[in-house]
């Protein structure tokens, strides 16, 4: 007997995994025995700071750290988190009632929509932008609103374009800088208007920001809590994964407004049972003791940064040195979808980078590449795209 089993409606929603095209290709080239570079995800390469491994080495060693750990996280790494805050950003936070930890910031971004949306309700999204708050909207049967990041407005949405209606029936809305993709950044004035906003309507203000960390030329990059009164309506969701090299780890936290923290920790009471607490050690290590080596991460990007702007640009491609994330964001050649742009450079120059497109429809026209790998395969790869011709 064939049992015939039908997925729920909600997955159907779900977009289609616009990168399976280009993943076809790539297997394809690489059968060819073509040593494929791939720029095509934000995962680092580095490995992550001796001393985050020594903790977790000497952590899992204690069985204490072998039962079920509480499900808001440790005190001590909350702790850790809020004295983070107070020392990165002049923040405070509390430990008990304004901070949550996360098994990856993934995790709490694609659970919080279940804590606010419902039926009818909107979301309002960035597009280009991580495909996971569309994801959450559509998993919470909520309708996502998508706020274009165009290039006129620095990759900033138009928060004055948001139609009321949109406004009225909005619970969450999500920004995301530094920016990935476009690698744009925030002034604290932009964030001060989204926060008048989402007091106005009584939209959750969630605000990621993974990339706050990776930022170079001396930028610092501003916390949405800086803001006076943001605490009424914000929280903010960071990530241990990329400022330390820590992908693999599944290690985040969330910060902010504590009625926002306590309806996304109820949804996580629910389904998860927190991060292994020798983790949660090695973000302590992490947060209170890498800072030198935090400054290496930094000056290890910024330096490929420079190389691939630069390689690029003598092609004569539109690119700028981002300010922070580990993102190229490029106009394609005229005359290509983005698409077909990245099929035609991973099938002939074996470089495999991301078409905008896979991003959210306005994302249309542009593709991200990624200095996640060293300089030389970043020169090499430039070389190979400098033998084609658009
Ligand atoms: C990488 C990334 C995250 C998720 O990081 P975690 O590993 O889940 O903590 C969240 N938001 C953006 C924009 C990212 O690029």
């Amino acid at each position: 007997m064939i049992v015939i089993f039908k997925y729920a409606k909600r997955i159907e929603k779900i977009p289609p995994y616009l990168f399976a095209q280009l993943d076809k290709k790539r297997e394809q080239v690489a059968a060819r025995g073509v040593d494929v570079i791939n720029l095509s995800i934000g995962d680092p390469d580095l490995p992550t700071p001796k001393k985050i491994i020594e903790t977790l080495k000497r952590e899992a060693e204690n069985p204490i750290n072998h039962k079920y750990p509480s499900y808001e996280g440790m005190l001590e790494f909350r702790e850790a988190v809020s004295d983070w805050y107070k020392k990165r950003f002049n923040v405070t936070v509390d430990p008990q009632t304004e901070t949550l930890s996360l098994i990856g910031s993934k995790e709490g971004i694609a659970h919080i929509y279940l804590a606010f949306v419902q039926p009818g309700d909107i979301s309002l999204v960035p597009s280009p932008g991580y495909p996971v708050y569309n994801v959450g909207t559509i998993l919470s049967d909520g309708t996502p609103y998508v706020m274009p990041l165009l290039k006129k407005n620095g990759f900033l949405p138009d928060l004055d374009a948001i139609p009321q209606e949109a406004l009225n029936k909005a619970k969450i809305m999500f920004i995301n800088y530094p920016n990935n993709p476009t690698a744009a950044i925030a002034s604290i004035e932009f964030m001060r208007k989204a926060v008048q906003l989402a007091k106005k309507h009584n939209i959750a203000l969630c605000h990621d920001c993974a990339y706050s960390e990776l930022s170079y030329d001396g930028y610092v990059a501003p916390s949405i809590l800086e803001v006076e009164g943001a605490k009424e309506v914000a929280i903010e969701f960071h990530s241990l994964s990329k400022t330390y090299c820590m992908t693999g780890w599944r290690c985040g936290y969330a910060v902010g407004n504590r009625e926002i923290i306590a309806g996304l920790s109820r949804i996580k009471t629910n389904v998860d049972s927190g991060i292994f607490q020798a983790i949660q050690h090695a973000g302590i290590t992490a947060l209170r003791d890498v800072t030198d080596e935090q400054d290496e991460i930094k000056e290890v990007f910024g330096e490929r940064r420079d190389v691939l702007t630069a390689g690029m640009k003598s092609l004569g491609f539109d690119a700028t040195p981002p300010k922070a994330t580990f993102y190229l964001w490029i106009p394609v050649p005229h005359g290509y979808s983005s698409m077909d742009f990245c099929t035609r450079v991973i099938d002939e120059a074996g470089v495999m980078i991301t078409p905008g497109v896979g991003f959210g429809a306005e994302g249309e026209g542009y593709f991200r590449m990624a200095y996640t790998v060293s300089k030389d395969r970043l020169t090499e790869a430039v070389d190979r795209i400098s033998k084609l011709k658009f």
